[in-house]
């Protein structure tokens, strides 16, 4: 079991995030935000995917008044994505931004920063204080070696935090973020250790989904592993549901979501395997896919090893050639052709 690395509470909307609360998954449109119609309902996919706030960029004043817009068309609270305008995190404060992403070093002048954490102060908005390694104020970042980036985001944002609570604003969320899976970690340890504010981890440009998957399991992974994150948003090239999914898919491996659908085991097959245990897991996948219940559900190649490895499941097939062992939570219930495996699979699950 993970315990949780306590921190302050910060409230986005309804939904908190950090002292305890469940880690939550956040991901970002990725179509124009005047477009409205296209951002709702890219929203609402979101949101049916399992992401519970979403980020919005505003580049332009168009896009704010569209933000404010689309605010009163969904349910979950939305996040502004604020880049170098101090004007743009202003309206989209008073359009009804539950928080806004800021990273301070892209603002130039320190009175238009205090100018935005007042806003927010007023309208109850949270703010993502972001730190990246790309963007490190006032530095080129090519001249700094790896060796001391970490140390240098780290003072950056010690500076950040301390002009925010010199404002008395403490709705904040911290992030630092890097390309680098290592960096990542390390930096996400040193934020944590200094600060109990919560902390928002994602890694930056992780690629396209197949190469973003590993890196981002492996950076977001180890630091909630240690206790270290409270909102998590996976970067993905593509469909933003795929963040989502990828998302799920690390807090569930490491129990810090319930499972709500079916889980579904697959052996990984062998030569023992006297069927196409992927071309059935597949199907069965497909059958499966209305089922809104936590269940474990297995698909085994063969009856040397399937039924112990399929054993905690809820309903398992463990194949053998044109035939299929079914068993219900451990014990054997039936035997079925090649053909009839899915519908018996089917049948008990419905028994359960
Ligand atoms: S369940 Fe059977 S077929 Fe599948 S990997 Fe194990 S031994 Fe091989």
């Amino acid at each position: 079991m993970i315990k949780r690395r306590k921190t302050k509470a910060v409230m986005v909307g309804a939904v908190k995030i950090g002292s305890g609360a469940p880690v939550v998954i956040q991901s970002m449109t990725k179509v124009h935000t005047t477009d409205i119609e296209k951002c709702v309902k890219q929203i609402n996919r979101l949101i049916e995917a399992g992401c519970r706030l979403v980020r919005i960029a505003v580049p332009t004043r168009a896009d704010t008044e569209a933000f404010a817009k689309i605010v009163q068309k969904v349910k979950i609270p939305l996040i502004a994505d604020i880049h170098f305008s101090p004007q743009r995190a202003i309206e989209a404060i008073e359009a009804g931004a539950a928080k806004i992403r800021l990273n301070p070093g892209n603002i130039k002048e320190q009175r238009d920063i205090l100018r935005i954490i007042d806003a927010a102060g007023m309208h109850g908005t949270a703010i993502r204080i972001g730190v990246n390694e790309a963007s490190i104020r006032n530095l080129k970042v090519m001249d700094i070696p790896f060796s001391r980036r970490v140390s240098v985001m780290l003072a950056e944002m010690k500076k950040y935090v301390r002009l925010f609570e010199g404002r008395k604003f403490t709705q904040i969320v911290l992030s630092a973020k890097s390309s680098d899976t290592l960096r990542t970690i390390e930096i996400n340890r040193l934020i944590s250790e200094t600060f109990d504010y919560p902390v928002h981890l994602g890694l930056t440009h992780a690629g396209l989904a197949e190469d973003a998957m590993v890196p981002s399991a492996v950076s977001l992974g180890t630091l909630l592993a240690e206790g270290i994150g409270d909102t998590i948003r996976v970067s993905v090239a593509g469909d933003p549901v795929g963040e989502v999914e990828i998302a799920k898919q690390i807090l569930l491996s490491l129990g810090l979501c319930e499972h709500l659908r079916p889980e579904l085991i697959v052996c990984p097959t062998c030569g023992r395997a006297e069927i196409d245990v992927v071309a059935l897991a597949r199907r069965v996948k497909r059958a499966i896919e209305k089922i809104d219940r936590p269940l474990r559900i297995a698909v085994m190649g063969c009856i040397v090893n399937g039924p112990g490895e399929a054993a905690d499941a809820d309903v398992a097939v463990c194949a053998a050639k044109n035939k299929g062992f079914i068993y219900r939570r451990g014990k054997k219930i039936a035997v079925v052709s090649a053909k009839q495996i899915i519908g018996a699979m089917l049948k008990e699950l419905k028994n359960l």
